[in-house]
This record gives structure tokens, C-alpha cells and sequence, in this order.
């Protein structure tokens, strides 16, 4: 590809388009607000666009809070794009929603991939992101040049959809390990362990998970709560896992009750404006006690 696009400069957004500049002629950006994108580009060098010109690249990202978002855009997009082009969409989105983006897209001879991403806002601004692919493979041949620039790991894992399955079930394992430490910590609490020399242990033992080792040390115990991502997608995520194990009439109890539990936690928030990590106060809440 020649030229790249970038829709969406968010927490992720802002700094996933940044690592494409210097490997392609042409590296555009767009943002709904579009002081972001001018923004974008006056630190980073990038060139900030409306979206019927960024649509025109070979390689167009998106980077965007939910599916219907990326399906208006979609349609604002479809007469403007070029032939050929592939649009890799890197929101944690709905696996239906993919495949029905993908047959839009193929109609006019392009290609969709989704391409959900892990790693946070910091696996973003290192350009170290996993990112997991649904769609063909020829198509995701011809973007990994453009993927390969913020990611730290790239698996195709299936057909349209396969990629946003994977993303939605990894957030969900994710949420059931934080909240089970809440748990945990909260018993051991009760029984007169400090918090921070419990994840010490468990920390070098069996009971580990990314929960343990970054979010309650970096967000929970020092009460930081940083926002970077938000609660409210935390049980979107949560919700679409939800929905596949529903689809398939696969029982999955304890997927299906911390997805409930991390919508009570997003409910009491208006959206956007609490960290994934304050499920902690709402568990909190539920227990009468404090964790840390
Ligand atoms: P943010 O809320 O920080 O950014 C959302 C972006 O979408 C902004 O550019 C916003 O534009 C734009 N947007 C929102 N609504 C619309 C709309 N109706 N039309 C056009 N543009 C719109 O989200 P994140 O960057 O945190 O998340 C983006 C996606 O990545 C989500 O699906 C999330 O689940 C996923 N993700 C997030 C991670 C994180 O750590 N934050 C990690 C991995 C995945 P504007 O500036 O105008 O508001």
C-alpha cells in the first residue's frame, strides 16, 4: 500500500496512527471532532482530512468505540472508496456486524478485516499491540505492512468475525480474573493480610493474571483509577461474549454472571467517564468493605 488512513485519534486511536508515519507516502487521519485530528497532525506529521478523502487509501483504519459507530461511518464512506482498498477495523466490535461489513464491502471490491487490538493505551503508544485477524487472507497479506507498524503480535484467527470473537471472550477472561482478585484480596483483607503483600505472593505464584500483576497495582491499591479505558466498553465487551455463548447454547455461568456484574459496575457511570477499574468501588460497594 501507498497510502493509509486513520479514523478515530481516541485513547488507542491517537496513538496507533502515530507509528504509520514515515513507512507510507501518505498518512492521513480523520476525527469526528476534528480539532484532534489537526491536532494529530501537527505533532506527529500526519495529514488531517475529512473522512471522503481519508476513505480514499489503500489501507483505511478505524479505531472506534462500537460497530453501529463503525457502521454509520461505513455508509458515509462506501461512495468514496477506491477500488481495491482494504479497511481494517481495529474496534472491539460484534463478530455479525463484521461479516456484514465485510459482504458490503466485497459488493464494491474491497475487503473488511477485523482487527481488534490488546495491550492498552500503553501497548498502543509502544506499538506493541496483539491484534487479532478475521477475514481473508490475502487481504490481511496485503495490510500487514500498515498492521505490522503498531503491533507486537499478529494472528489470523478465522473468518470475518473470528477476531472480534476472540477480543470480546479475552476481555471477558479478563474481567473475571480482576474481579475474582477483588475477591481474594478482600478475603485475605479480612483476615489481617495486606493487600499489596498478597499480590507480592500471588504475583510469583499460580494465581496470577494480568489483573494481579498491572491493574490492581497500577489503578486499585494506589486508588489512581486512571482513565484510559473506559468501563462503559469493558461491558460492551463483556456483553458481545455474551452473545456468542447464547448463539451457540454454550453454557458459560461464570462468563455470564461477571459480565452482569461489570454492567451493574459501568450502570452506575455515565459513559466515558469512569476507568475499567472502578468495578473495585462498586465491588466495594457490594461488600461493605474497602480492598486496599
Ligand atoms: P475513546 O472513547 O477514547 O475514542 C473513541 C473515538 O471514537 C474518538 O475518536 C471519538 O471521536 C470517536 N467516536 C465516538 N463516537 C463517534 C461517532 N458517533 N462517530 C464518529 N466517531 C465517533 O475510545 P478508545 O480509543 O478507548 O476505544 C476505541 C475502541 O478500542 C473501542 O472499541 C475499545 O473497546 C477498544 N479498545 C480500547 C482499549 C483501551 O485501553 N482504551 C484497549 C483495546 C481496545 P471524538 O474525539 O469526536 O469523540
Amino acid at each position: 500500500p501507498k497510502s493509509v488512513s486513520f479514523l478515530g485519534l481516541g485513547a488507542m486511536g491517537h496513538h496507533m496512527a502515530k507509528h504509520l508515519v514515515g513507512q507510507f507516502e501518505t498518512v492521513m487521519v480523520w476525527n469526528r471532532s476534528f480539532d484532534k485530528a489537526e491536532a494529530h497532525a501537527k505533532e506527529f506529521g500526519t495529514q488531517a482530512v475529512n473522512l471522503q478523502q481519508a476513505v480514499t487509501a489503500d489501507v483505511i483504519f478505524s479505531c472506534l468505540p462500537t460497530s453501529n459507530v463503525v457502521d454509520e461511518v461505513i455508509e458515509q464512506a462506501l461512495p468514496h472508496l477506491s477500488a481495491n482498498s482494504v479497511w481494517v477495523d481495529c474496534t472491539s466490535g460484534v463478530p455479525d456486524q463484521a461479516k456484514a461489513s465485510q459482504a458490503k464491502l466485497k459488493a464494491i471490491g474491497c475487503e473488511f478485516l477485523d482487527a481488534p487490538v490488546s495491550g492498552q493505551t500503553s501497548g498502543a503508544d509502544s506499538g506493541t499491540l496483539t491484534v487479532m485477524i478475521g477475514g481473508s487472507a490475502e487481504a490481511l497479506a496485503y495490510a500487514k505492512p500498515a498492521i505490522e507498524c503498531f503491533a507486537g503480535l499478529i494472528v489470523h484467527v478465522g473468518d470475518s468475525g473470528a477476531g472480534f470473537a476472540v477480543k470480546a471472550v479475552n476481555n471477558t477472561l479478563f474481567a473475571i480474573n480482576a474481579w475474582a482478585a477483588a475477591e481474594g484480596l478482600s478475603v485475605l483483607k479480612a483476615h489481617g493480610v495486606n493487600p499489596s503483600d498478597a499480590l507480592a505472593c500471588i504475583n510469583k505464584a499460580s494465581g496470577q493474571s494480568f489483573a494481579t500483576l498491572a491493574t490492581f497495582p497500577d489503578r486499585i491499591v494506589n486508588r489512581a483509577f486512571p482513565k484510559t479505558f473506559t468501563i462503559d466498553l469493558m461491558a460492551k465487551d463483556c456483553g458481545i461474549a455474551i452473545d456468542l455463548q447464547t448463539e451457540k447454547q454454550v453454557p458459560a455461568p461464570v462468563m455470564a454472571q461477571v459480565s452482569s456484574l461489570v454492567r451493574a459496575a459501568s450502570n452506575q457511570h455515565e459513559p466515558g467517564s469512569a476507568d475499567f477499574s472502578e468495578f473495585a468501588k462498586f465491588y466495594e460497594m457490594m461488600s461493605g468493605l474497602d480492598i486496599t
